[in-house]
């Protein structure tokens, strides 16, 4: 707690439902609207042409964007090289907890990260603890573990309760992308 009363929360987005980035999203608009700094990091993704990688671009005097991933893990041809973007990629979250600018920091699909053993949820708590008092995280993804959810003071979880995805609809720009 800061010494106005302000917490940083650790916010959890999971859940097989779709909505969990684009929940981030809006809350990083919501506080770049109070003229808050913001860095998202994309973990995983990074091989669409997603809108808010243009979009951002906007907002380029308060939010910093970075995407390490190289597309989705379970399509990769070389996991090797996705574990070394993915350690660049928790390289930079711990360089933005020290450097401590930001009001809000997004770490959006850290969660497959711990899915593939390339970091552990104690490392992450671990990280997160050194962030200044007043400094939100989000963290987005399927399958949040236990230790995750337990040290988090706001966990949604989004349930599929329908997708266009199973009417044979495929990904469409500005809904997906
Ligand atoms: P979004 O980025 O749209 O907010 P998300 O972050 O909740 O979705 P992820 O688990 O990160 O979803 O999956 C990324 C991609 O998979 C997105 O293109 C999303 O539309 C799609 N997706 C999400 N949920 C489902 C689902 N239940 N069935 C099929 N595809 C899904
Ligand atoms: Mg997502």
């Amino acid at each position: 707690m800061s010494e106005n009363g302000q917490k940083g929360l650790l916010i959890v987005y999971t859940g097989n439902g779709k909505g969990k980035t684009t929940a981030a999203l809006g809350l990083t608009l919501r506080a770049l609207g109070h003229g808050h700094r913001v860095c998202f990091i994309q973990f995983i993704k990074g091989s669409w042409k997603y809108g808010e990688l243009t979009a951002v671009e906007r907002f380029a005097d308060l939010l910093d964007f970075h995407v390490m991933g190289r597309g989705f893990t379970w399509k990769s041809d070389d996991l090797e090289k996705d574990a070394a973007a993915a350690r660049e990629g928790w390289e930079l979250v711990q360089k933005i907890i020290a450097e401590g600018r930001h009001q809000l920091v997004v770490l959006d699909e850290l969660t497959y990260l711990v899915r593939y053993n390339m970091l552990s949820e104690q490392e992450i708590l671990d990280v997160l603890a050194r962030r200044g008092p007043s400094v939100h995280v989000v963290v987005t993804g399927r399958g949040a573990g236990e230790q995750l959810m337990q040290a988090a003071d706001l966990v949604t979880e989004l349930r599929e309760v329908k997708h266009p995805y199973r009417q044979g609809i495929k990904a469409q720009k500005g809904i997906e992308f």
